[in-house]
Formats: C-alpha cells, sequence, structure tokens
C-alpha cells in the first residue's frame, strides 16, 4: 500500500467564516488537517484509489500563509525531507494557503535540489482553496483530494502545485488572481497537468485520472555541477537565520532613496534582530522589461556590490525572469520571479561554499 504524508499549515482551506453566507469574511488557519481530510474521504467511491493508500495527516503550522516564517519552513522543509527519505512514503502533499503557496513550492523545490540523492523523485504536492471550509462550494476539499490523486499518481514528481484542476511547478508557477478559483498560472509554459473533473466519466483508475500535459520529470533541477561543494541540507533547518536578502524595485521616476537608505542602514545602526539576520547580503532588483533598472538605481548597485551584496537582476514582468545573456553568474536564477530569485540566492548564499560570484 502507497503512503502519502498530508502535511497542514492552515491557509484558507483550513479557514472558518462566521456566516457562511459570507465567503469573504472569514479566518484562515480554524480547521486541523485530519478533520479536513475525513471530510474529504466521506463521500469518497471506495473504488476511488485514495483508498487504497495509506494516508498519514500532520499538523506542521497553522497560519495565514501571507504570514509565513523561517520558523514554518525550516520546520516544513525538515519534515517534508524526513517523510521523502522513508522508503515505503510515496508522496507528501502539503496544504497551504495561496497567497504564499508558489514561495513555499519553490523554496522545496530549490532547498531539496541541493543533496546529492535525488530526493524529488517522489512527488511534493502542494494544494490550497480560495474559499473557506464551511462555505458553500467550498473547493478545499477536492484541491485536497486532486492533490492526493496527484501526490499517489506513477508519473509524478518534483514540487508540484495543485489547484481548480491544474497542475503546475514550482518554478513556473505564480498567483496571478487575487480572488478567482483558479487563481495561478505558469504564463506560456502552461500547467504540467490536469486532473479529470467530471465526476460520472471519471475513471476509478489513478494511473489515468491525471493528465499530463508535459513530463514533470523535466522540471527536476539536474544545472548543479558534481563538483560543487554544499553545505548538507540540514543546514537549512539548522541555522537560526537565513542570510538577509532585500528586493528594490525599478520603475518611473525612481530616485534611489529606498535603496540608498537600505544600505546606510548597514553603515550605521543594524535592524533590531526581530527582523531577522542583520546583516544585508543580497539584494534583488524587481527591474523593468529585460532586467532593466532605472538610471538612478545603478550607482546605488554599485556600491552594495563593493560592500559585499549580492546582487541578482531580475524583471518585474510576469514571463521571462531572468535573462539568459545577463552575466554568466545570473543565469543560475535563469526565469525565477523576483521573488523566487531571492529565495534561492538565501539558500545559495547559506549553503554553497563556491563563490556565487554576482555583479
Ligand atoms: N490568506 C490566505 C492564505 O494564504 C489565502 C488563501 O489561503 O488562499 O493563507
Amino acid at each position: 500500500m502507497r503512503k502519502i504524508y498530508i502535511l497542514g499549515t492552515g491557509g484558507t482551506m483550513a479557514g472558518w467564516a462566521p456566516n457562511p453566507n459570507e465567503p469573504g469574511v472569514y479566518q484562515a488557519a480554524q480547521l486541523g488537517i485530519q478533520g479536513l481530510w475525513e471530510e474529504c474521504i466521506s463521500p469518497l467511491d471506495a473504488a476511488d484509489p485514495v483508498h487504497n493508500a495509506q494516508i498519514c495527516t500532520e499538523q506542521v503550522a497553522q497560519i495565514d500563509s501571507k504570514d509565513m516564517s523561517l520558523d514554518v519552513w525550516k520546520a516544513l522543509l525538515r519534515r517534508v525531507h524526513e517523510c521523502l527519505m522513508q522508503p515505503d512514503v510515496a508522496g507528501v502533499v502539503v496544504a497551504h494557503g495561496s497567497d504564499t503557496a508558489e514561495e513555499t513550492a519553490f523554496m522545496l523545490h530549490h532547498a531539496l535540489s541541493q543533496q546529492d540523492q535525488p530526493i524529488l523523485i517522489k512527488p511534493v504536492v502542494l494544494t490550497c482553496a480560495m474559499r473557506p471550509a464551511n462555505v458553500p462550494a467550498a473547493d478545499g476539499p477536492q484541491n485536497l483530494k486532486d492533490a492526493v490523486r496527484v501526490a499517489l499518481d506513477p508519473q509524478a514528481t518534483g514540487v508540484l502545485l495543485v489547484c481548480a484542476g491544474d497542475v503546475h511547478g514550482a518554478r513556473a508557477v505564480q498567483k496571478v488572481q487575487a480572488t478567482a478559483l483558479n487563481p495561478f498560472s505558469s504564463g506560456i509554459a502552461g500547467p504540467l497537468a490536469r486532473v479529470q473533473s467530471a465526476p460520472n466519466e471519471r475513471p476509478h483508475d489513478g494511473e489515468v485520472y491525471v493528465t499530463w500535459l508535459k513530463s514533470p520529470a523535466g522540471f527536476i533541477p539536474t544545472q548543479r555541477a558534481p563538483q560543487t561543494r554544499r553545505r548538507p541540507i540540514q543546514t537549512l533547518w539548522e541555522a537560526p537565520e537565513w542570510p538577509r536578502v532585500e528586493i528594490v524595485w525599478s520603475h518611473a521616476l525612481a530616485s534611489g532613496w529606498a535603496l540608498q537608505a537600505l544600505l546606510n542602514a548597514e553603515v550605521s545602526a543594524p535592524p533590531p534582530k526581530r527582523l531577522g539576520s542583520p546583516k544585508l547580503l543580497g539584494l534583488v532588483v524587481a527591474g523593468t522589461g529585460n532586467c532593466t533598472v532605472h538610471e538612478s538605481l545603478e550607482p546605488f548597485l554599485q556600491q552594495a556590490a563593493q560592500m559585499g551584496v549580492k546582487v541578482v537582476r531580475t524583471t518585474r514582468c510576469l514571463q521571462g525572469g531572468v535573462q539568459k545573456d545577463e552575466t554568466p553568474s545570473t543565469s543560475r536564477y535563469q526565469g525565477l520571479s523576483p521573488f523566487k530569485a531571492r529565495i534561492a540566492l538565501m539558500i545559495d548564499l547559506l549553503i554553497s561554499y563556491d563563490d556565487l560570484n554576482l555583479t
């Protein structure tokens, strides 16, 4: 029997609306993952493949994902890693809020690709909901069941995100709509797969329930040079803090004031401890167009580089990400949104021994 872990972290899927007729007024992260899963399976057909799996639920956190913290990320990463390392585990599902699901998905993807053992051969499937659990037509139960079905699918591999019947890869997926039932897009890349949703036509065979449009195997990172020396993955959950990396934006009439203030703070008073790792180690620029930056920011970016701060240039455009024709060193972040490039830089700064040599 294949074993799947469902790790709960809260979100709208676990949300509760005081008045079910007002689904927009609710508190996220109120219900436990075991109860949510029990609600899902009670009406399931006995022939459904989900019944032939051993499902273990675990509450790793109970938060609104807009408040995602390093402590939750560390606990989640450690637990996902431990589950995947168990030989009898086929995959892990993470129930998450939609707001930062793409960041957690990418964090897991980038962190778990750092170790030599190809741990991401097994799938890690994030899912979420846009309506709280107790309102009519809540979407959480369907999404959670779909995520388990994807995790059980023999072709599933790598870190995936399932919502409203679409299966996305962790690198491309972004929340692009604030309120829609299907708020995610993988842009021109499109989803990797679709979960068939017509209940009457639904086959009871897990192997054909998910229709793959692309092989997810191609999205498991392979670019890491074998000789690269890295600290063990455990460093990521044992470190009290991750390197501080800030995002700065380029836009019309940019003055550079915010960036200058950031750099000035480095040489004067360090920020209070509660704001995380005090020393600024990286900057991600959310540039315009093809990763271009307003001329008023350039002197400060050079100053940052001279101070030893690693600078990565990305684009604020939804498509494109860091471009290939940037310096070779930044191509390691090619295609990433500013938010994901920031996560990659934090992880790389923490566990990489090699000189990142960015500009
Ligand atoms: N604010 C909620 C969260 O991200 C939204 C959601 O779950 O969709 O946890």
